[in-house]
């Protein structure tokens, strides 16, 4: 990497490590409402996704769980992914409600919708929105 003047930019990862924002509900587990806190202590993970996160963190990229979940469910939502194994370097509660996403961001974004099987990434020609040059 270059050197950076952290004075006037911001950081960048070292090349081809990701972030990932993975989200909890609906995706690495059962789709469970903050309404119903009780059901996030005794669901089960899917396997197919604790073992590719894993798999994303033993390969030294960034795993952050980026979910609605309240800052109350926090700590109930870390000891849930701690017991059932899953490596991760954060938790970022209070992601907006109700879906459709639009990320807008001076760095790169990607987004992949989770639709029941979690698995290595495959390549795709889609057509995705952007801003008129
Ligand atoms: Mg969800």
């Amino acid at each position: 990497m270059e050197p950076m003047d952290h004075k006037n930019i911001s950081p960048s990862l070292g090349k081809g490590i990701k972030n990932y924002l993975i989200d909890i509900d609906g995706t690495i587990t059962e789709d469970i409402p903050n309404e119903e806190p009780e059901r996030m202590v005794t669901c089960q993970p899917f396997p197919d996704a604790l073992e590719t996160i894993n798999k994303w963190y033993d390969e030294g990229h960034q795993i952050c769980f980026f979910t609605s979940r309240t800052e109350d469910l926090k700590e109930i939502t870390a000891e849930w992914l701690n017991r059932h194994g899953f490596k991760y370097h954060s938790i970022l509660c209070g992601k907006p409600r109700g879906g459709n996403y639009h990320w807008v961001d001076n760095h790169i974004v990607r987004a992949t919708r989770y639709e029941g099987k979690f698995t290595d990434f495959v390549e795709k020609e889609v057509t995705v929105q952007v801003f008129k040059d």
